[in-house]
């Protein structure tokens, strides 16, 4: 088996989710008692916050390398980066390491064409939905459209997240703000959404839409699971 390497800590309530499901995976796969090899860095996501919401991207992005050099020295094979929005930086961190990274948008892609879906929306941080690290990836490498939502509810999208998930509130008015939204995007001719921000399945659940929902964490960890172990 090898060893999963994790950035986490942003938020700590995504990477406690990430943390169980590579351990069930690995113990679904292999039984008895097998749970997975990790290495597992967490930061101060105050101190990481603070850079993302002044647009500190060079601080953030030397900050994401130095975690992931921390994560490779402790014995990782391959690197997870446990957070959507920080794949801003993802080449960059792979440039600077020499295990590979398991890119989320490359993980919540194959999902979306292994059932067969071209239309997707996508919720997210504002970077996440706004940017095109993330959008552009989905679509110039697996040929995705993506919808995402109009400004005003990309606001609530993103307010919701750093205001109550990351601090692990959750709020059933969120919850039906979230359903109205993956609605309009349906109406707009969403075959899917992506739960594009690892805190956002802690609030949203498949039974709320009528469409599938590709939540990144599941999806991430799962791919790690199998990169362990093939
Ligand atoms: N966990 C979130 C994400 O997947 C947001 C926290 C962050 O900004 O890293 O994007």
């Amino acid at each position: 088996m090898k060893t999963i390497g994790m950035i986490a800590g942003m938020s700590w309530e995504s990477s406690l989710e990430y943390y169980r499901l590579v351990n069930e995976g690995v113990k679904a796969r292999l039984g008895g008692l097998h749970s997975a090899k990790c290495v597992l860095v967490s930061v101060d996501f105050a101190e990481i916050e603070v850079l993302q919401r002044e647009s500190r991207w060079d601080e953030a992005t030397q900050a994401m390398i130095d975690v992931a050099r921390q994560v490779q020295a402790g014995g990782a094979d391959f690197l997870l980066i446990c957070t959507n929005t920080m794949h801003k930086m993802a080449e960059q961190v792979q440039a600077s390491i020499d295990i590979p990274l398991l890119h989320i948008a490359d993980a919540a892609a194959k999902a979306i064409k292994a059932r067969g879906l071209r239309k997707v929306g996508l919720l997210g941080t504002r970077f996440t939905m706004e940017e095109n690290f993330y959008r552009g990836r989905l679509a110039e490498k697996y040929g995705l459209e993506v919808l995402i939502p109009d400004e005003t509810d990309r606001a609530i999208v993103h307010h919701v997240i750093y205001e109550e998930l990351v601090l692990g509130k959750i709020v059933p008015a969120s919850k039906l703000e979230y359903q109205r939204i993956i609605e309009n995007l349906i109406q707009q001719g969403a075959e899917g959404i992506i739960l594009g921000c690892t805190e956002i399945g802690l609030l949203v659940k498949d039974e709320d839409s009528r469409v599938p929902l590709f939540d990144t964490t599941s999806i991430h960890a799962l791919a790690a699971v199998e990169m362990a172990l093939k």
